[in-house]
């Protein structure tokens, strides 16, 4: 099957007609930088940093966490990485950290509610680190928070990282501000997208949780697997709702949800004008290729079909049929 893949392309790549389109690596460890660069990534659209935290008895300190993204950043010299900010819940467990058994983890204390809450030294320590990490390291730093669902919760989020750039520079340590921007991961996000576009410099979509919330079917649970997926009509209007809130601004979006590495829906992503999309790196060449394919005007033409559909049903029709065209 390898023989079926594209060519890599460690070139930045375009739609036919000249739109460019960002295609980027998830990553979830340092092992994993040097795979993204081998199949062509621009950069880094989601560095999970959560394990930094896993499997150790104390959280790394401001060196260790400093010295990982300035490696991250040194990896892509022309890019941009977008690290997120440690997005733990009750669903996982890490001994020094206070993560009491919650009924509904996936709906509790995670994510960026603990980094303004429990967990806020953790927040400023990450913080104080990555604006170090975005003066010395070769690319440029783009910090990203997770499962955000209110505008004060980002407004709490640029505070804090005010005043860590504050304190940076009363002690006279170099530091630079990064891009500063969320993922689009709950409804409450995408409905108030226009808001969060007119505070952030990105938004970027997160299919797994957006799914699971947008459709209530957890993202593990095979009997509801049917739901949760994101080419149901719902989650394609969930996504279509926060480009359109974005748009008049200066705020980029993108997908760093598993659907953004599918293949098959690179046209319908293009075409619901998305202006990133980052992935496993294993699929960034096949991805590349269909986006120098993509015709914007055919594909935006798929995705308002898509965005009229009744059904998941009628959306996999329409994209069928639009590949044997
Ligand atoms: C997502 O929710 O789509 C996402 C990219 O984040 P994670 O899978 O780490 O929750
Ligand atoms: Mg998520």
């Amino acid at each position: 099957a390898d023989s079926d893949r594209a060519e890599v392309r460690s070139d930045p790549v375009a739609t036919s007609d000249g739109k460019p389109i960002e295609v980027a690596a998830n990553v979830g460890q340092p092992a994993e930088l040097e795979g993204a660069t081998e199949q062509g990534a621009d950069g880094i659209g989601l560095y999970r940093t959560e394990f930094l935290f896993l499997e150790r008895e104390s959280p790394p300190d401001e060196e260790e966490q400093y010295e990982t993204y300035v490696e991250a950043l040194d990896a892509f010299p022309e890019g941009r990485v977008v690290v997120r900010t440690l997005d733990v819940g009750g669903d996982k467990p890490i001994p020094y950290l206070e993560l009491p058994e919650e009924e509904n983890p996936f709906l509790g204390d995670r994510g960026i509610r603990r980094s303004l809450g429990v967990d806020a030294d953790l927040f400023e320590t990450q913080l104080r680190a990555l604006l170090r990490a975005a003066a010395d390291g070769a690319g440029d730093l783009a910090v990203m928070i997770p499962m955000v669902a209110t505008v004060e919760e980002f407004e709490s989020a640029r505070e804090t990282l005010d005043s860590v750039a504050a304190d940076l520079d009363s002690e006279a340590v170099d530091y630079e501000i990064p891009e500063f921007g969320l993922m689009i991961e709950t409804p409450s996000a995408a409905f108030m997208a226009d808001e969060f576009a007119a505070r952030a410099e990105f938004l970027s979509i997160g299919t797994n949780d957006l799914t699971q919330y947008v459709m209530a079917a957890s993202r593990g649970n095979e009997r509801v697997s049917e739901l949760h997926d994101p080419q149901h009509p719902a989650v394609l209007r969930a996504i279509a709702r926060t480009v359109d809130g974005a748009e008049g601004t200066d705020a980029w979006v993108g997908m760093c949800g598993e659907m953004a590495g599918d293949p098959e829906l690179t046209e319908l992503l293009v075409g619901l004008s998305l202006d990133e999309l980052s992935m496993s790196a294993v699929t960034i060449p096949d991805v590349k290729a269909n986006v120098s394919e993509t015709d914007r005007e055919s594909a935006e033409k798929l995705a308002k079909r898509t965005l009229q559909a009744s059904t998941k049903r009628d959306v996999e029709r329409l994209l069928d049929g639009d590949a044997e065209n």
